[in-house]
């Protein structure tokens, strides 16, 4: 299963697959921008807050845990960012998205991605990024958390690039239109 900073590069893809995405009702500008993208980079880490209650792969790493996050930046902004309650949600089913697909070395193997309809654990036996290793007596702990986190930039860092690529320019022709086609006389 992927690192934070792969987690955190899936939700910097949403946000900028999603832009513009504004805060209240107000767009922020850079500002807005940079606090969006923070917050789903922080969305899409927060299931392995589990760790924490000992529930690990459990409820948070579920489409319904999704939802609920959602609901509740819907909440927050008392209905007006339903883009924001949708980017939020899409951030955090990210991170179930890439622990399926990703390898895993602990019981039960993958993640409980239907609750709360199902208590079953998916796995998707793809192994697409490394599984992080806690272990950290073991002596190759840290050339294997490297090289997992290497294979997530490798992964992520092309299809993130172009995005960020794709965003600058639409943003360029927003902001001088009359460039793309100009009529002629
Ligand atoms: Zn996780």
């Amino acid at each position: 299963m992927p690192s934070p900073v792969g987690h955190a590069l899936a939700g910097l893809m949403v946000g900028l697959a999603m832009r513009p995405v504004t805060l209240g009702t107000l767009p922020l500008g850079t500002l807005g921008t940079v606090r969006t993208l923070g917050t789903l980079a922080c969305a899409a880490v927060l299931p392995d807050i589990d760790f924490l209650w000992g529930r690990h792969n459990m409820e948070t790493h579920s489409l319904g845990a999704a939802a609920i996050a959602g609901l509740g930046v819907l909440a927050w902004t008392r209905g007006r960012n339903p883009r924001l309650a949708l980017a939020v949600t899409l951030a955090w089913a990210s991170h179930v998205l890439f622990d399926w697909l990703g390898s895993d070395d602990t019981a039960p193997l993958g993640v409980m991605a239907l609750w709360p309809v199902s208590s079953a654990f998916y796995f998707a036996d793809a192994y697409v990024f490394e599984a992080i290793s806690r272990r950290y007596w073991l002596p190759n702990f840290l050339t294997h958390n490297a090289w997992a986190v290497a294979k997530e930039l490798l992964i992520l860092g092309p299809p993130l690039l172009a995005l960020t690529a794709f965003r600058s320019r639409a943003r360029r022709r927003c902001r001088h239109p009359g460039t793309a086609s100009r009529p002629r006389a």
